[in-house]
């Protein structure tokens, strides 16, 4: 492992530029907006509202394929990924706010002297892009649906998070939101100084626009959200129904490798397909309630989510069911 280098890191730059690949449209799925509420019901808000003290604290870096690290951060369990070139690396989500991505860069000098040549957001949620400015002039790169996304939510985003946030409300008013300047719609790959990484949109599960990055030299593939090990996953601005198929194709690329989620545990393609099955669960359910041969209570209590966490996956899963989440 290079000697970690203590100096500041002026001499990052953008070096190595990703290939975004367009290939037809991307999802079409508009935000309902009051979802933003239920974030104070999230798996994330409850990992939120840890105290300030727990903040910062982590678990090191985390080799979890050839050159592949991940660090996983107590606020919020979540995992930030760096991927190393020759010359250069990558890091996959920046965290809700430019301290927490200060944090990033302080850590990554831990592990690398190499300048960070390009970043991933996997999604748009706070926790994964708030801290993009801080990696500037770095190239930011996420699905055409994130950058939507970030524009069209990011304040409110904002508010619910300092809302339900009060301990970071004063780093959040300070975020400078910088959504990416580099999309793709299906595919793009990315030459990080001589490795080859690949991002691709599976459908929408998580929300419209999540991307999973693939590093095939070393069997690794970062999930965002699409995946949660660990706790239920956040439904707030999800797609139940698009999710199991989404969730199948992420089983197919995992293969026989390693998935990181964007948050919990690092594990394998087990994992995600019983989180798939989870899914097809909620799927189902809700169309039982649809069709009346369940009630809403029955579903949550056959939902393979605890009963306080069901009851989101299963409501948004109706209201799509009722076509209102692809309305104008
Ligand atoms: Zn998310």
């Amino acid at each position: 492992m290079p000697t970690p280098s203590p100096g500041d890191d002026g001499d990052e730059r953008c070096g190595l530029l990703p290939s975004p690949v367009r290939a037809g449209s991307g999802s079409a799925g508009l935000r309902p907006w009051a979802a933003l509420s239920a974030l104070a019901r999230s798996p994330e808000a409850v990992f939120g509202c840890a105290p300030q003290s727990t903040i910062g604290r982590v678990t090191g870096w985390q080799e979890i394929g050839d050159r592949v690290f991940v660090r996983r951060y107590v606020f919020y369990d979540q995992n930030i990924g760096v991927v190393l070139g020759d010359d250069a690396c990558l890091v996959i989500d920046t965290r809700i706010s430019h301290r927490q991505a200060e944090e990033i860069k302080a850590h990554l000098r831990e592990l690398t002297p190499l300048p960070v040549a390009l970043v991933v957001n996997t999604h748009g949620h706070s926790d994964h892009a708030f801290g993009n400015r801080v990696f500037r002039p770095a190239p930011i790169i996420g699905h055409e649906g994130c950058v939507r996304f970030l524009d069209d939510t990011g304040e409110a985003q904002r508010a619910a998070a300092m809302a339900n946030l009060p301990e970071l409300a004063a780093d959040l008013a300070e975020v400078e939101l910088d959504p990416p300047d580099r999309t793709f719609s299906e595919h793009a790959s990315a030459d990080v100084s001589g490795r080859r990484v690949e991002l691709r949109f599976l459908g929408r599960g998580h929300t419209d626009h999540d991307i999973v990055v693939v590093v095939p030299d070393a069997g690794v593939v970062f999930a965002g959200d699409l995946l949660e090990n660990g706790a239920t996953p956040y439904f707030g601005d999800g797609f139940p129904l698009d999710w199991p198929a989404t969730a199948e194709a992420l089983v197919a690329v995992i293969g026989d490798g390693v998935v990181a989620p964007g948050h919990g545990d690092v594990a394998d393609r087990r994992f995600a397909e019983e989180q798939l099955d989870a899914f097809r669960a909620v799927a189902a359910l809700a169309k039982e309630v649809h069709v009346g041969a369940r009630t809403l209570d029955e579903a949550i209590v056959a939902a393979p989510f605890p009963a306080a966490d069901a009851r989101e996956p299963l409501e948004r899963a109706l209201a799509q069911l009722r076509g209102e989440l692809d309305r104008a």
